[in-house]
């Protein structure tokens, strides 16, 4: 299997504006935001999504939701809020497998999602 679109941001094969990394998650400015932030974290591991994460993985996901908050104070969202989302397969809106969470605020954001 090649490697994913984010894989290849994590190698450094493809530009993007890093924002934090650790051993384990990346976390990187989206190219094309719904936000006047939006910021992608995803785990290093390349797991497709999150329906296909196992308990092997509940470490890495906690891991991966508390760097999401460490990163939405590190960029000033703490004061206002901003919403954690992770779209899954066809109908969540999914676009590349390979699991991310989406940091979005500088805004107020609408409820129910479109
Ligand atoms: P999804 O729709 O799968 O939940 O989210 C994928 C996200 O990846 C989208 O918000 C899209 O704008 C972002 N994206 C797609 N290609 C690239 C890229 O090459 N670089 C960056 N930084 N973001 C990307």
């Amino acid at each position: 299997m090649g490697k994913t679109l984010f894989e290849r941001l994590i190698a450094g094969e493809l530009p993007t504006e890093i924002i934090f990394q650790d051993d384990l998650v990346f976390a990187f400015r989206d190219i094309n935001p719904k936000a006047p932030v939006h910021i992608l974290i995803v785990p290093k591991k390349a797991i497709p999504r999150i329906a296909e994460s196992t308990s092997e993985d509940q470490s890495l996901l906690g891991h991966l939701l508390l760097k999401a908050a460490h990163i939405a104070n590190l960029v000033g969202l703490e004061k206002n809020g901003y919403r954690l989302v992770i779209n899954n397969g066809h109908d969540g809106g999914e676009t590349v497998p390979h699991l991310h969470c989406h940091i979005l605020g500088g805004r107020a954001l609408s409820w129910p999602p479109g």
